[in-house]
């Protein structure tokens, strides 16, 4: 198989069930750049994985207090490094849609053992999905063959998250609004999945859509933090 990262050939030895059934290969990636994502590690703020923390960080502390009823809870597959940031904008913003694959094998394994939760991906606006064709999130769960609902909608957005300063993206208004499936999510567990946490903003409004409806939990998670 050649790379999806650096277009190399990846000479490796398949696995037994690789040659006995070809389509279930899922490491797109060679080792050398699989390396360059590093995993999050283990000192990691314990609610939404900032680096370097103990304990509950700083910014969790003001989320706590702005939404006393949302509890964050986080997983982070990768640190947001060098390697993430480039994946992420030819991915996102250059809008190469190949490399929707990359991940399918982290999204899959973490998937794999919740069955019984609801996984929404965050949506984007008609405008951005115009822009850029598909959504991020979607499309990867999509190849990692995840089924998921979409709970959220996003109303028109005039400046991308990314185009935003840290003040910006705190300051934003409610930009989204539940569909139809919330009335079934009462009592039920939800993982909301982005592609990056950066200030809490995005995941914690979406949250606040969603616990209007009774979930019994939600969880949020990312690619990087
Ligand atoms: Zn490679
Ligand atoms: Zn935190």
């Amino acid at each position: 198989m050649k790379c999806l990262w650096c277009q190399n050939q990846v000479t490796r030895n398949l696995l037994m069930q690789e040659i006995l059934f070809p389509w279930l290969i899922t490491e797109s990636l060679c080792s050398t750049c699989r390396n360059l994502f590093e995993k999050t590690p283990a000192d990691v703020c314990p609610h939404c994985c900032k680096v370097g923390q103990a304990t509950i960080c700083e910014e969790c502390l003001v989320w706590q207090e702005k939404y006393p009823d949302l509890t964050i809870n986080h997983h982070s597959f990768f640190l947001y490094n060098e390697a993430f940031s480039q994946w992420i904008y030819q991915y996102k913003f250059l809008g190469d849609y190949r490399l929707r694959q990359t991940f399918r094998l982290e999204l899959k394994k973490y998937f794999k053992h919740k069955p019984d939760v609801i996984i929404c991906p965050i949506p984007l606006s008609v405008e951005r999905y115009a822009e850029r064709g598909f959504n991020q999130t979607q499309a990867m769960l999509e190849a990692a063959n995840i089924t998921y609902t979409s709970l959220l909608k996003k109303k028109s957005d005039t400046l991308p998250q990314a185009q935003k300063n840290r003040q910006q993206r705190l300051s934003t208004t409610q930009p989204f609004e539940a569909t139809q499936a919330c009335l079934e999510i009462k009592a039920k567990k939800i993982i909301l999945f982005d592609d990056v946490y950066t200030t809490g903003r995005t995941l914690l409004h979406a949250m606040d859509v969603l616990n209007a409806y009774h979930p019994s939990q939600i969880s949020t998670v990312s690619l990087a933090r």
